[in-house]
């Protein structure tokens, strides 16, 4: 990905100082010590670290220790999918925006694919629309191949420079081995910025909304909530599936589909990206990174959103908890904070 930033110079804030996995717990970290030995054996710039480390590098306390993969990076992913497009653009490819494909009907030697506006016939055909797969007929089995699970991000005003001094070392990015996963990075105007489990916010309604990122924002970084002023945030949902891995199939003949970023699919997607043409352009199945598998929808698939809320409102608990047996809460403003506008 970062190598793809350079050769199309593409400006997204792309800043390539390492990505550190924080392990919540005990078991988590025997995880990510088998991760960091599994990469190493494979030649990667990785390292573990200790509890301290972890504290010393991001400024963030409560972790067991983690790891640190020196490969990754940060960037700003609007102005990155901005980029792609502007290259691909540039080297004759076609954009149609706001153009929701309907149906996908088979016609002699290909498909057709219906959009509210119009059609387009094509030979070959790629799904890669992850969590957000909103297909009629008999492509409606990938919607319940994953499961949709929200995510939100607040960013702060941006910080004053002793304390964006005393968090994330060397601009390095952060996220967590939590299964409702947090994580956070400094972007280029020294905002904080982090993430965690939530409901998809469309408009923010009550402050309680995001609360329970704010209380582990003033648990994780005990003297940043004097100064931590949230301005913006945004939301969306990840694609996870049953065995935390992403899924690649061959539909039906020159159909293909990618999903189950499980939440980290910036660079994924971008190196699924790749395979995807290479298969529709011809390559073997058994010359690409990601088998090809059949596609199996989730079982009780609808069930889920109930196990998801249970598991919110026991995390919205637990922190509720933590924070209450630590230091009295600073209040967190929420007045002014303005929602990203969807570019969807
Ligand atoms: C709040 C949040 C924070 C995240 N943070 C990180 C992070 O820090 N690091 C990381 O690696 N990943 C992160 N992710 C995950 C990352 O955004 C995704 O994994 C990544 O965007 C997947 O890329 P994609 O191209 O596969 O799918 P997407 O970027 O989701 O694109 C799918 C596209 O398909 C379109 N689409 C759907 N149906 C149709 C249709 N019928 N016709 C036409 N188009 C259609 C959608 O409109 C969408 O534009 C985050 C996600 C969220 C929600």
């Amino acid at each position: 990905m970062f190598e793809l930033i350079a050769r199309y110079q593409i400006r997204c804030d792309a800043v390539r100082h390492g990505w550190i996995q924080a392990a919540h717990s005990a078991a988590a970290l025997r995880l990510v010590h088998a991760r960091a030995q599994q990469w190493s054996e494979r030649g990667a710039a990785v390292a573990v670290l200790g509890a301290e480390e972890v504290a010393a590098q991001s400024g963030a306390l409560g972790y067991y220790g983690g790891w640190i993969d020196r490969r990754g990076g940060r960037l700003q992913p609007l102005d990155y999918s901005r980029g792609l497009a502007r290259a691909a653009r540039q080297r004759g490819a076609t954009l149609y925006e706001h153009s929701r494909v309907q149906t996908i009907t088979p016609r002699p030697g290909g498909w057709r694919l219906a959009t509210a506006a119009g059609s387009l016939d094509a030979d070959k055909v790629v799904l890669c629309m992850n969590a957000y797969a909103a297909m009629q007929g008999g492509w409606s089995a990938l919607t319940r191949a994953y499961v949709p699970v929200g995510s939100f991000q607040l960013a702060s005003e941006p910080l004053d420079p002793d304390t964006r001094a005393s968090l994330l070392k060397d601009n390095v990015a952060v996220s967590d081995t939590h299964p409702l996963l947090h994580y956070f990075r400094l972007d280029a105007e020294g905002r904080l910025i982090m993430g965690g489990p939530g409901l998809t916010l469309h408009s923010l309604r009550s402050p309680a909304q995001v609360e329970p990122l704010l209380a582990w924002v003033e648990r994780v970084f005990p003297g940043l909530r004097e100064v931590y002023r949230p301005q913006y945030y945004w939301g969306g949902d990840v694609a996870r599936t049953l065995d935390h891995l992403p899924h690649l199939h061959d539909l039906r003949s020159g159909v293909y589909a990618f999903y189950g970023c499980n939440g980290r699919g910036v660079a994924l997607a971008t190196a699924a990206g790749g395979w995807l043409a290479r298969l529709a352009l011809g390559a073997r199945a058994s010359e690409l990174p990601l088998p090809l598998t059949p596609l199996r929808p989730v079982p009780l698939h609808a069930a889920y959103p109930l196990y998801i809320q249970a598991a919110r409102l026991f995390y919205t608990l637990t922190e509720r908890f933590k924070r209450s047996a630590s230091a009295p809460r600073t209040a967190t403003p929420t007045v002014g904070l303005r929602r990203v506008p969807s570019q969807r």
